[in-house]
C-alpha cells in the first residue's frame, strides 16, 4: 500500500491517461486547493495538490459516483444538478425531502444531543455524551442528504445552517487529526484498539464523514470537511494503520470506509486511498476473527474469497459497494467474479420481492437461502438502499439492465416504503405483512417512527431521495443511456463535448408511455440507449414515429442513428396488473401471489377491505381471462395519488378466527364468497392509521 505520494501520484496520472472521458481531457490543467479547516469556509489554500490536465473534473460536474476517470466504468454518472426532476411521481417525495424530512430530522439530531457531542468537547455544551457510538455517522449522512440536494438548487438557509455543523465539527479534530465524539475522555486509550475497531464504528464514522463531505463539496466547492477527513486520514490513520511492520492492523468493522475512500480518491486523486481500501478490502492476517465475526462484519478475510450474502445486510451491501468501486478503479478480475458469485446469491436466493435485503432480525442479517419470510422480515430501510447502491455501481461497470431492474426495485419499492409520504417518520424496517396488534410491546403499533437511536435509515432515506436525479443518466463514449422514468430535464453532455437536452414526458410509473425529445446542440452520430423495464413485455420503440425493432425485456436497446434537435423517442410499456408466483423454495410464499403493476409491488391493508375481511381469509381470484378481473383507479385523493387496483377477490366463508388450529382435509374445496378486495403500492402502507397489511395473499382459481 502506498504512502508514497509521489509513487501514488504517478500511477493514478497514468490510469488517467486510459480515461475516456474525452470532454474532460479538453480542460485545462485544474488546481485543486485543499486547506486546513481552521481558515474558514470556502477559503481554504494553505496547501495544494497539483493535479494535472484532464485528471479531474470540476467539482460541480461530479455525479453521484465521479467515474470520470474509472478505467473500468463503461458508463459515468451525471452530476445532479444536471437532471431536474419536474412534476411527477418522484417530485412529491424529492419536496418532502427538502422541505420536511431534511429539516425535521437536524431538530431530531439536535434534540437527541448529537450536535452537543461536538460541542461538550470545546466547552460550548455541558450535555453528556448523547447516543450510541456510531452517532457521529447521523450528523454526516444527514450533510450527505444536504448536499445533494443542495445541488438541484441552492437553499441559502439550510446551507448556511450546514456549514455552521460543519464548523462544530471541524472544530474538535485534534492536532493529529483524530475525529470523533465517541472515543474520548477515558475512551481514549481505547481508540482503534483490535476490539474496538471490531464493533466500534470508528472507521465507519470516517467514511460517513466522507461521503458527506464529498457530496458537500460536490455542491458548494467547500472542502472544509473533506479536508478534515483528509487530515484524520493522512495524519492518523495512514502514518499508523496498515500492512506495513510498523503499522497496526485496519478491521472494517462496519464496511463503509472502503467506497468512501475510493470517492475521496476520485475526488482528489490521491491514489492511496485506492490502495487502503484495497488493504481493507482484502483484510489483514495479523487481526485474527473469530468466523462469528468474519460472517456478521462482511470483513476480515479477503473479500475475493466471498461466495454468498450473509451476516448483516448493510454491512455485506456496503462492502460490495466497495468492492465495486474497487473494481471500477483496478480492474482485477478476482473482484469481477466475486460480485457476480454474490449478486447471483443476491438475485436468486435472498432478495424480496420490494428489493428489500436481510430477512433476519437477529443480527440484522442474511438468513439461508430463500429464507425470506413475511411478518418476520427484518428488510431494513438502510439494507435496501446498499442494494441500490451497490446495483448502480454494477450497472456502471457492465451497462446491464438487470441491474438497473434491481435498482428499480428497491427504490420503488423497499427503499420509497421507509419513508413516510409527509416525510417526517420512517421505518427501519420494512416487513411483507404486518399486524399492529402486538407489532412491539415497547413501541406500540406504529412501524414508523420520527425518530431512533440508532437513526441510520432517517438520514439514508434522504440522501437517497437528495441524489436520485443523479441515477436517471449515465454517459459511455459512443453516447447517453437513459435508466429511470419520470418527468424531467437532462442538461448534460456528450462525452466529445456536444451539449444535449433530454426532455421527458410521462406518467410513469402509473402508465407506460415515455416521450423523449433529444435536442443535442447539433446533428450528431452517438447511441442513445433505452432501457427496457424487465418486467416489461411487449415494449414498443419508435423514433420519430417509426418502430424501433429489438427492444428486449431487461435489456437497453441500442438506437444508433445521426440524432437531430427535436427527434422524438416514444417508448410503450404496457402496463398491465401482474400476478407473480415465488419459488417454491420460499416456504412463506408457497401457495400464494403477489400483485405488481409496473415496477410497482401492491399490497392490501385492513382497513380498505369490505365487511373488515381479515387479510388471513382474502383470496386472489385467477381465472382464464387473466387479468379482467382487475380494475385500476387514480386516486388523486388517496395517500398523495395513488392507482389503487380493485379486484373480484373471494374470501373464505367462515372466518380463520372461527376455525380449530389443525382440521381434517376434505376433497370438498374450502366454501368462499365473492369479495371485492383493494390494493395499494407498497410504498404507501401505514401511512393510515394503524391496520393489517400484506403483500403476499392466497388465491383460488376459478
Ligand atoms: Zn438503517
Amino acid at each position: 500500500m502506498g504512502s508514497d505520494h509521489d509513487v501514488s501520484r504517478r500511477r493514478f496520472l497514468s490510469t488517467a491517461v486510459t480515461s475516456t472521458a474525452a470532454s474532460l481531457l479538453a480542460r485545462p490543467a485544474l488546481s485543486f486547493a485543499f486547506g486546513e479547516p481552521a481558515l474558514g469556509l470556502g477559503k481554504a489554500v494553505s496547501f495544494e495538490t497539483e493535479v494535472a490536465a484532464g485528471s479531474i473534473s470540476p467539482w460541480q460536474d461530479q455525479g453521484v459516483l465521479n467515474l470520470a476517470n474509472s478505467p473500468y466504468a463503461k458508463l459515468h454518472t451525471v452530476p445532479v444538478r444536471a437532471v431536474t426532476i419536474e412534476e411527477g411521481f418522484w417530485s412529491k417525495r424529492r419536496k418532502t425531502n427538502i422541505e420536511s424530512s431534511i429539516p425535521s430530522m437536524r431538530v431530531e439530531l439536535e434534540d437527541h444531543g448529537r450536535m452537543d457531542n461536538f460541542r461538550r468537547l470545546v466547552g460550548k455544551s455541558s450535555a453528556p455524551q448523547k447516543g450510541p457510538y456510531y452517532s457521529d455517522s447521523d450528523i454526516y449522512k444527514w450533510t450527505e442528504a444536504v448536499g445533494w440536494a443542495l445541488q438541484s438548487g441552492d437553499r441559502p438557509e439550510l446551507r448556511s445552517v450546514t456549514d455552521s455543523m460543519i464548523r462544530e465539527v471541524v472544530a474538535i479534530q485534534e492536532p493529529n487529526g483524530y475525529l470523533n465524539t465517541y472515543y474520548q475522555n477515558d475512551r481514549v486509550p481505547l481508540r482503534m484498539q483490535p476490539h474496538e475497531q471490531e464493533v466500534g464504528h470508528e472507521m465507519y464514522c470516517l467514511g460517513h464523514m466522507l461521503q458527506g463531505a464529498i457530496a458537500y463539496y460536490r455542491a458548494t466547492g467547500d472542502p472544509t470537511l473533506m479536508n478534515a477527513g483528509m487530515k484524520f486520514l493522512d495524519n492518523f490513520v495512514i502514518p499508523n494503520y496498515g500492512p506495513g511492520a510498523n503499522q497496526k492492523p485496519i478491521i472494517s468493522g462496519h464496511p463503509e470506509i472502503e467506497m468512501s475512500l475510493i470517492e475521496l480518491y476520485r475526488t482528489t486523486g490521491k491514489h492511496q486511498y485506492v490502495d487502503l481500501a484495497g488493504y481493507i478490502l482484502h483484510g489483514d492476517e495479523r487481526a485474527t476473527l473469530q468466523p462469528r465475526a468474519i460472517v456478521y462484519m462482511f470483513c476480515g478475510i479477503p473479500f475475493t474469497t466471498r461466495t454468498k450474502l450473509e451476516g448483516h445486510a448493510v454491512r455485506a451491501m456496503y462492502a460490495c459497494c466497495g468492492a465495486t468501486d474497487y473494481y471500477l478503479e483496478t480492474g482485477d478480475p478476482a473482484y469481477w467474479k466475486t460480485l457476480n458469485v454474490l449478486w447471483e446469491d443476491l438475485s436468486k436466493r435472498q432478495m424480496y420481492i420490494t428489493g428489500g435485503v436481510g430477512a433476519r432480525a437477529q443480527g440484522e442479517a442474511f438468513g439461508e437461502p430463500y429464507e425470506l419470510p413475511n411478518a418476520q422480515a427484518y428488510g431494513e430501510s438502510c439494507a435496501a438502499i446498499g442494494n441500490m447502491m451497490w446495483n448502480w455501481r454494477m450497472l456502471a461497470a457492465s451497462g446491464e439492465a438487470r441491474f438497473t431492474d434491481v435498482i428499480e426495485r428497491a427504490l420503488y419499492n423497499g427503499i420509497n416504503s421507509g419513508m413516510s409520504l409527509d416525510g417526517t417518520t420512517y421505518c427501519y424496517r420494512n416487513p411483507l405483512a404486518f399486524d399492529p396488534a402486538g407489532y412491539d410491546q415497547f413501541r406500540g403499533p406504529n412501524i414508523r417512527n420520527p425518530w431512533y437511536d440508532t437513526t441510520c435509515c432517517p438520514p439514508n432515506l434522504e440522501r437517497t431521495f437528495g441524489s436520485l436525479p443523479g441515477y436517471f443518466y449515465s454517459t459511455s463514449k459512443d453516447g447517453m443511456y437513459v435508466h429511470l422514468y419520470d418527468n424531467s430535464v437532462l442538461d448534460w453532455h456528450l462525452e466529445d463535448g456536444t451539449p444535449l437536452k433530454i426532455q421527458q414526458k410521462t406518467n410513469y410509473p402509473w402508465g407506460g408511455d415515455v416521450k423523449l425529445t433529444l435536442n443535442p446542440a447539433q446533428a450528431k452520430d452517438f447511441t442513445f440507449y433505452v432501457r427496457i423495464p424487465g418486467w416489461s413485455a411487449n415494449a414498443r420503440v419508435a423514433v420519430n414515429g417509426r418502430t424501433v425493432e429489438g427492444a428486449q425485456a431487461g435489456q437497453y436497446l441500442p438506437i444508433q442513428r445521426h440524432w437531430k434537435p427535436g427527434d422524438v423517442v416514444t417508448l410503450s410499456f404496457p402496463i398491465t396488473t401482474q400476478l407473480v408466483a415465488a419459488n417454491p423454495r420460499v416456504s412463506e410464499d408457497t401457495a400464494r401471489v403477489a400483485v405488481s403493476r409496473g415496477p410497482m409491488i401492491y399490497c392490501m391493508e385492513g382497513l380498505d377491505q369490505e365487511n373488515g375481511t381479515a387479510l388471513s381469509d382474502v383470496l386472489i381470484r385467477i381465472s382464464a381471462q387473466e387479468g379482467k378481473e382487475f380494475q385500476n383507479e387514480y386516486d388523486a385523493k388517496l395517500l398523495e395519488g395513488v392507482v389503487v387496483v380493485h379486484h373480484n377477490g373471494a374470501a373464505h366463508e367462515t372466518s380463520s378466527a372461527d376455525e380449530g388450529l389443525y382440521t381434517p382435509v376434505s376433497s370438498t374445496p374450502q366454501k368462499s364468497r365473492p369479495a371485492k378486495l383493494t390494493m395499494i403500492p407498497y410504498y404507501a402502507w401505514a401511512n393510515r392509521q394503524p391496520t393489517t397489511m400484506q403483500v403476499w395473499s392466497r388465491y383460488i382459481r376459478s
